[in-house]
């Protein structure tokens, strides 16, 4: 489990609203993939996308 595509997701820059693919670090941090920062210097992104991290946890 190096690189799990499914933690990936669409996100946006909280200062810009520049929109790109992000993922999600255990820890619940939202990272870009690619680039460090957005092109405005922000470093913080909400995540657009969220998926279930585990379908199977929905046991209803
Ligand atoms: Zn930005």
């Amino acid at each position: 489990m190096a690189f799990d595509s499914k933690t990936r997701a669409a996100g946006t820059c909280t200062q810009c609203g520049s929109v790109f693919a992000v993922r999600r670090s255990d820890g619940g941090a939202v990272e870009p993939i690619g680039v460090r920062r957005c092109s405005c210097g922000g470093s913080s992104f909400d995540v657009l996308e969220s998926e279930p991290a585990d379908p199977c946890a929905a046991s209803d």
